[in-house]
């Protein structure tokens, strides 16, 4: 079956058509400035060069217009009708209680997607709007929504809960979800698989660093824990999202500079992180660049960068009472060598670590840790898309 995979943010579409067969990607690309003047929509064939193209978009039915078009286009077309999509699969940012797995798109499902739009008020809205647009456009395709809260709905009350009044976990729901559930599901099992372990049997520490960055702990197949919250705030520092910090610095610092709430959180999320910290970049490539020309306050928080992550993997380790893998993903986790280093500096106490030579890799599937070492530390590289459509799959069937 050819599945298309839908990630609709407010003014952009991100889109794949794979095919659940061969898992291969036919093609994808992504609209960018919809609803705003100057869209532009960006094609990639498999195989074949990127083609970019200026399109205005009034809205978002526009553009799934235009990515149909650009996959049944004669020339650089992948299918030969619309008739040959099977299914949609959307990436959907928050299921808040009601989601503890992916499900069939109806009207039910709509309106519970809609109830969580508060908690995730950026996403959640413009999820919905991929939702109607592709049904405008396919109305006869089954669709399925995935969540990125769903794989962590296993985890226990002692985990999710935060330590305020429970009235406001009841009132408002307020609780920790956790985010990047698809990549942590995916990476935990190919982890499982690639170490020839059964995933019921094992306890294993997921890193997805990448511009947004978390943690999970997951034992026998299941997520017990997490390091982002009720948002994607918490956890991690990350490219642009301070993560951890006290509550009372918003008060402060508000104060100080005569800041207003929605303004505090602008700057934890767009302009804090390794962003705020360094001064130089979100970027964990031009970071490295300027640790290496002498940049001490790079040097710092590449450190720091490090240091949280290795604190979470002690304390997911605790919450597991031991680890069997550790594992890499994302942009950084699968690409950044130095950082992954600097991380196995602190493993030593559960007997393992990070070894140089096996280390030297980027973006393939690898155990990295010594000979030997009692907890394998793996590189796994993530696939949100395949994920994402193998769900659709075996729910459209
Ligand atoms: P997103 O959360 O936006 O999906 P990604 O998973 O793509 O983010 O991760 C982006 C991060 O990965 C950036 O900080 C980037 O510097 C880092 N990254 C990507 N490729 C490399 C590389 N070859 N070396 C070091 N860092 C890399």
């Amino acid at each position: 079956m050819k599945v298309l995979v839908i990630n609709c943010g407010s003014s952009s579409l991100k889109f794949q058509l794979i095919d659940s067969d061969t898992e291969e990607v036919l093609a994808k690309g992504l609209c960018e400035r919809i609803g705003i003047d100057g869209g532009m929509v960006t094609y990639q064939p498999e195989g074949k060069d990127k083609i970019k193209k200026q399109a205005d978009m009034p809205d978002h039915t526009e553009a799934v217009k235009l990515v149909i078009e650009s996959l049944i286009d004669k020339e650089n077309g992948v299918i030969s009708s619309l008739d040959e999509i099977g299914a949609v699969g959307h990436r959907i940012v928050h299921g808040g209680e009601s989601f503890s797995s992916a499900t069939i798109i109806d009207e039910k499902v709509i309106k519970a997607i809609e109830e969580c739009n508060d908690l995730a008020p950026l996403h959640n809205p413009a999820n919905l709007i991929g939702i109607r647009s592709c049904q405008k456009i396919m109305p006869n395709v089954p669709m399925v929504a995935v969540f990125d809260t769903a794989f962590h709905q296993t985890m226990p009350k002692k985990a999710y809960l935060y330590g305020i009044p429970y009235e406001y976990y009841k009132k408002y729901k307020v609780r920790r979800y956790g985010f990047h559930g698809t990549s942590h599901e995916f990476v935990s099992k190919r982890a499982a698989e690639f170490l020839g372990r059964d995933i019921n049997d094992l306890k294993v520490i997921v890193c997805h660093l990448g511009n947004g960055a978390s943690i999970s702990a997951v034992k026998n197949g299941k997520c017990v824990d997490t390091s982002m919250g009720l948002t994607p705030l918490e956890g991690l520092f990350m490219g642009t999202r301070s993560g951890n910090l006290d509550p009372a610095i918003l008060q402060f610092i508000s104060n100080k500079e005569k800041l207003t709430i929605d303004e505090m959180l602008n700057i934890l999320n767009k302009k804090s992180g390794v962003l705020g910290m360094s001064g130089v970049s979100s970027d964990f490539r031009d970071l490295g660049e300027a640790a290496h020309e002498g940049n001490e306050q790079a040097k710092t928080t590449l450190e720091a960068y490090s240091y949280r992550v290795a604190k979470y993997i002690g304390s997911y380790a605790a919450a597991m009472n031991g680890v069997d893998a550790i594992v890499f993903t994302a942009g950084v986790g699968e690409n950044n060598i130095e950082v992954r280093q600097m991380i196995g500096e602190y493993l030593g106490y559960l007997g393992t670590g990070v070894d140089k030579d096996k280390n030297n890799i980027r973006g393939e599937e690898a155990v990295i840790s010594p000979d030997g070492a009692k907890v394998s530390v793996l590189v796994i590289p993530t696939n949100e898309e395949l994920a994402i459509a193998r769900e659709t799959v075996k729910l459209v069937g």
